[in-house]
């Protein structure tokens, strides 16, 4: 089934301590989608400006991405730079350049708007209220977003909390939003204002998945290298999302695996800058990395011996 994403698609300056990279393919869009077109065909909405490297999206294309609703818009892309010191669960936004964003409504296609899955990524929350008015019944929504917004257009974000099914967010952002410390306190006040699902992102520690009676927890990767965590997130939503609109199963045993298959998209993502490591990988490596997850947290040997 396919999968509609709206997002920022962005240019990234990014500082790690492991290098630097200068104006890099970004956003949550590219991200979401480069991670979601592994698993079931992806539409992108979103705009770029008249500077933007437009040669360097065609990889998204061949791998299926329908970028139609990509609009070129006059003026400058929207850039983004940030820095990550040696806590590489906290990216520090050094400036945010929306450029042809702060004038953006997007149009959904009319081929894009009875997709099942939408995701709304990062992005302006009036712009993700606007998308949900364009679509027809969704099977399911769901919605990212950070503390940029959380700051700057908090009853907007407040109200698209009304129409989602879900939403993903990184633990600090969730506790920015709730203004709850505790994390099970923080999941339940998001989940009284709309979505049934609310899943809490915490980068190197894994993610937790809440809905009203139970909570499902799935471990991040331990990679021995992290090299850029820039889009991990983004590429955490594509491979659940993608994985939800591939199966097209939205059962609570569904939404498990997808989880597993979201920490598995994210773990690639950091191993290089910008989309790099996402547009080189395959299924036999995604496989792979399934079954180290599913080693991770085996205990069935050990018990069988005892
Ligand atoms: P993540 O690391 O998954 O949380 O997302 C990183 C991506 O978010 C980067 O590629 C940025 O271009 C993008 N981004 C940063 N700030 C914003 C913002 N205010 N709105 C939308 N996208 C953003």
């Amino acid at each position: 089934m396919t999968l509609l994403v709206v997002g920022s698609v962005a240019l990234d300056s990014v500082e790690t301590p492991f290098g630097k990279a200068e104006n890099a393919i970004g956003g949550s869009g590219n991200f979401f989608a480069a991670s979601a077109s592994h698993f079931a065909p992806v539409h992108l909405v979103g705009v770029v400006g008249s500077d933007y490297p437009m040669d360097k999206l065609v990889p998204l294309q061949e791998r299926g991405v329908d970028l139609s609703g990509v609009e070129q818009a006059e003026g400058s892309s929207f850039r983004w730079r940030g820095r990550y010191t040696h806590d590489l669960n906290s990216a520090e936004t050094l400036e945010t350049h929306l450029g042809v964003f702060s004038h953006f409504r997007p149009k959904i296609p009319e081929a894009f708007r009875n997709a099942p899955f939408v995701f709304l990524a990062n992005i302006d929350p009036r712009l993700q209220l606007d998308v949900l008015q364009q679509v027809e019944r969704p099977r399911l929504v769901a919605c990212d977003t950070m503390n940029f917004w959380i700051e700057s257009r908090r009853p907007e974000l407040l109200e698209l909390l009304k129409h989602v099914d879900l939403i993903t967010l990184n633990d600090g952002e969730a506790r920015q939003l709730s203004d709850k410390y505790n994390l099970v306190q923080a999941a339940r006040w998001i989940m009284e204002r709309g979505p049934r699902r609310v899943i809490i992102k915490k980068g190197e520690h894994g993610a937790f998945m809440f809905s009203e009676h139970e909570v499902f927890f799935a471990p991040a990767y331990p990679l021995e290298e992290v090299f850029d965590p820039t889009g991990a997130g983004d590429s955490f939503a594509g491979g659940f999302m993608g994985y939800l609109a591939k199966t097209g199963d939205i059962s609570t045993a569904n939404l498990r695996r997808a989880v597993v298959y979201g920490c598995v998209m994210g773990s690639f993502a950091v191993e290089r800058f910008s989309v790099e490591r996402l547009l080189e990988i395959g299924t036999a490596d995604i496989q792979s990395r399934l079954q180290q997850f599913r080693d991770l947290v085996s205990v069935e040997e050990e018990l069988g011996a005892s």
